[in-house]
């Protein structure tokens, strides 16, 4: 049987109390299924709930469990791909649809920790580090455009303004994003679930959905039980496999790997980032960093293909770690983890429906944290009939993954391969 428990990562070790769920053991009928209890799960069922749905959601492990409970905890805006893609790819209406949500899913999480008391270690802050002059004149276009849709909030910064927020040699500038900023990730999803919980929403933990029957009157199939819906919103995302065929041949899942030091004393923590922001850099395989409420560094970078045992996670991520940061030569790694995220060959996510009642939304190809909780505001929109926001994201192309299953992977990882000797050229 799969492992269905938290990797051991400084998130399950620092996790607030959660009740113990239960398994779903008999049939339940409601108005939407929702599969899956991570981000995009659980915004669906909580926008849903807040407009008088009834929900039921199933997680084959437990909430949290996927990249939602295990991320970098970066609140990063826009899309894995920016508006300039999306207005070449769409019309002129979609792309405007589009590029003015680009910052909502971050609102989104502020306003569900204020409303439910979520506990989850919210900080603003977010930089954009440019480590060639390339880098930073993308960003300088990244702002005009984010501006053009009312994005205005943003600023650039010089080598030396940066120096002044992060103490890293390596960046020639960046740019700061106070709508950014960061949380602890797992306790942000067990506060989403308490509050679908406290809406009369139910959640089934250790309930892999393991058949969808399709048409007007959808069912969920799990091994002890079923849902009989009116609707089924699949949130499954990397962690999906092949429940449904026509989403596992467009998007391929990919491990990333982070890990998370010893607490460092006050003074070399805030030396690092005096003002608590968190950083990613420009990169294509890009490094992300920040601290913790107890003054750990934790540091992701990368995509690597297979790496699961914590020691072998170690040897690929701290040299990236002492690369921007000698200082932390001596400094202990206490957790070391991996978790996948959904790569698809736009880097666009993956909206739509398949027939008329089942909706999903996937791939964010690595910056979901906003875009999930957005997702989740757009499918409970789509399904109260208010579909403008979600047709928008559903126009977007959705790409088979070439090779199919055999050869995504290598093919994907060649992919990796030349965008990474891209970032080492500086071209
Ligand atoms: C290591 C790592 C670092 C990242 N860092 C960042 C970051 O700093 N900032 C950022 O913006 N993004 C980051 N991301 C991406 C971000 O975490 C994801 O885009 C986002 O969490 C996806 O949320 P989700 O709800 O769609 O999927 P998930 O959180 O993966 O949730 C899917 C859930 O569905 C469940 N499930 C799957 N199949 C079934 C089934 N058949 N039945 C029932 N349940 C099922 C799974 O168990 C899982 O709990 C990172 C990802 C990883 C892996």
């Amino acid at each position: 049987m799969a492992n269905t428990a938290y990797p051991p990562s400084y998130y399950a070790a620092s996790a607030n109390a959660a009740p113990a769920r239960p398994v779903l053991q008999e049939t339940l009928e409601t108005d939407v299924c929702v599969v899956g209890a991570g981000y995009t799960g659980l915004s669906s069922a909580l926008h849903l709930l807040e407009q008088g749905f009834r929900v039921v959601v199933v997680e084959a492990a437990k909430v949290g469990f996927g990249a939602s409970g295990r991320n970098g905890g970066q609140i990063v805006n826009s899309y894995s791909r920016d508006i300039d893609v999306i207005e070449r790819t769409v019309g002129k209406r979609q792309a405007e649809l589009l590029g003015a949500m680009a910052f909502e899913g971050g609102r989104i999480i502020r306003e569900r920790v204020a409303r439910y008391n979520i506990d989850c270690d919210l900080k603003d802050g977010g930089v954009f580090a440019a480590l060639t002059s390339k880098q930073m004149g993308h960003l300088e276009s990244q702002k005009r455009l984010w501006e053009r849709y009312g994005h205005t909030q943003l600023e650039l910064m010089d080598q030396r303004r940066i120096r002044e927020v992060v103490a890293c040699d390596q960046y020639v500038g960046g740019m700061l994003d106070m709508s950014g900023g960061h949380i602890h990730p797992l306790n942000l999803a067990l506060g989403e679930a308490a509050a679908v919980e406290s809406l009369g929403g139910r959640i089934f933990e250790q309930t892999p959905a393991t058949r969808i029957d399709r048409g007007p009157n959808p069912v969920v199939h799990t091994p002890h039980g079923q849902v009989k819906a009116k609707f089924v919103i699949v949130a499954g995302n990397a962690y999906l496999g092949n429940l449904v065929p026509e989403l596992s041949a467009k998007s391929m899942p990919c491990g990333t790997q982070v890990v998370t030091t010893e607490p460092l004393d006050d003074e070399l923590a805030h030396s690092l980032l005096p003002q608590d922001y968190c950083v990613e850099d420009c990169n294509y395989l890009l490094d992300y960093y920040r601290l913790t409420r107890d003054k750990r560094l934790i540091f992701g970078g990368g995509v690597v293909y297979g790496a699961r045992d914590p020691a072998n996670i170690e040897a690929i991520i701290r040299p990236k770690m002492l690369r921007a940061f000698p200082q932390l030569k001596n400094v202990k790694i206490d957790f070391a983890w991996t978790g996948n995220f959904l790569l698809t060959l736009s880097r666009l996510p993956q909206v739509g429906r398949i027939g008329d009642s089942i909706y999903y939304s996937q791939g964010c190809s690595g910056h979901g944290v906003t875009y999930t909780h957005l997702a989740g505001k757009v499918l409970a929109e789509a399904l109260r009939g208010q579909a403008e926001r979600f047709d928008a994201f559903a126009a977007l192309p959705h790409y088979p993954f070439p090779g199919g299953h055999a050869l995504r992977v290598p093919l994907s990882a060649l992919g990796a391969w030349y965008y990474s000797l891209r970032d080492k050229l500086g071209v």
